[in-house]
């Protein structure tokens, strides 16, 4: 069964989710709002998803066990992180629906994939270099310096990425965890995002383009809209959709783009799921990114993607922004979403927040530093 096929499953039908995080929380929660049942895989017995999800397989997620009895208690799958094996998936693949397919999650999974996917579909990227082992690092240097080396696989929040500023730096490197990519850094004014969804009749919606903001590789802050030119914010949208009816996307997906200082949109990376720079539209717009993805895997309508508001979105990360919690919480105007982990470990997504403004009254660069309670 794949994802191609049109079928719909009625609200009262149920949708599995592969992981058990924040995402798939907050996809389940829009789900419970249609009236599904959700049934989630992840390896630990408690989770940020379980704890608002119907039921739960326990199991690894290439446990041949786990994800037979998974695929039996549910309807259609979906999944909200990217990094499960490709056997396991083509296992459940063959017992139902998996909306997006194997096919594209094959391809975010692994950076020179996803590139030179990518970049058959025609939109432009940063210029890069496949980087299989220590011989190939010295032609690296033709891309230009500074340049950034990433691991083709697991890499997220900035984990496995090593800048090099100049030729003595490169030849210095010992001991990379090789398959690579290397890029040349881009001087960028902005970097953007932009959810796309597509539903399996073919039908593409498009959030507003956003301008996202990081802090020690992790996203900080999201500005929706992007602060640019709307010739720019539509360019943004156009790229996302022609990667998304490129792939054959059935779901939602996140298009992270620099806008570099030359004005070209160049394409960084694709998550074919929900994602962590679509969170404002939990507040800002009717239909949220969680509950777009839910309507295209379960094959309902999808309606125009619609923001009413202006939104800043800040993350909070660790035990410091935990700690913020009861100032934010009587914060006139803040819309916390907490995911309910247990654990505050350093560096790890632990809620959001919301701030709404009137469409185009996105507070000024001074005044969006005091929008919430100071770390
Ligand atoms: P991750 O999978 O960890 O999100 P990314 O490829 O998105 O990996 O890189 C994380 C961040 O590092 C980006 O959001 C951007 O700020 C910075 N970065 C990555 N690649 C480049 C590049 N080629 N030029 C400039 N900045 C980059
Ligand atoms: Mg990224």
């Amino acid at each position: 069964m794949t994802a191609q096929n049109n079928q719909v499953f009625a609200p009262g039908s149920t949708i599995g989710i592969i992981g058990g995080g924040q995402l798939g929380r907050m996809s389940a929660m829009a789900a419970a709002k249609l009236g599904y049942r959700v049934h989630i895989l992840n390896p630990a017995a408690t989770s940020p998803a379980i704890e608002v999800s119907a039921s739960a397989t326990v199991g690894f997620y290439d446990d041949p066990v786990a994800l037979e009895d998974f695929a039996s208690r549910c309807d259609v799958v979906t999944f909200e992180f990217e990094n499960i094996s490709v056997e396991g998936l083509s296992l459940l693949e063959k017992r139902r629906p998996v909306r997006p397919g194997g096919e594209i999650l094959r391809i975010s999974q692994d950076r020179v994939l996803e590139k030179t996917r990518l970049a058959q579909a025609g939109v432009e990227l940063a210029p890069w270099k496949e980087v299989s082992g220590p011989a190939d690092l010295s032609a690296v240097g033709e891309l230009g310096f500074p340049l950034i080396l990433k691991t083709t696989r697991f890499g997220y929040d900035g984990k496995g990425q090593f800048r090099v500023e100049n030729a003595e730096a490169l030849s210095a490197l010992t001991d990379l965890p090789y398959p690579l990519v290397a890029e040349k850094m881009i001087d960028f004014q902005r970097e953007l995002s932009v959810m796309v969804v597509r539903g399996s009749d073919g039908t593409v919606r498009c959030f507003d383009a956003v301008e996202n903001r990081h802090r020690d590789g992790i996203l900080d802050i999201t500005l929706a809209p992007a602060r640019v030119m709307p010739e720019v914010a539509e360019r943004a949208q156009a790229i996302a959709m022609r990667i998304a009816t490129d792939l054959g996307l059935v779901g939602i997906m996140g298009v992270e783009m620099f806008h570099a200082a030359d004005g070209q949109l160049l394409v960084n990376e694709i998550a074919p799921r929900p994602h962590n720079s679509g969170h404002w539209t939990m507040d800002a717009c009717l239909i949220d990114q969680f509950e777009m993805h839910i309507r295209a895997v379960a094959g309902l309508p999808l309606p125009p993607a619609r923001r009413h508001s202006d939104a800043v979105m800040h993350n909070l990360v660790g035990p410091e922004d935990m700690a913020r919690v009861p100032a934010i919480l009587a914060t006139d105007g803040a819309s916390l979403h907490l995911y309910g982990k247990h654990e505050a470990r350093p560096g790890r997504k632990m809620g959001h927040v919301n701030t709404l403004f009137p469409r185009g009254a996105l507070p000024g660069e001074l005044a969006l530093e005091g929008l919430l309670p100071p770390r």
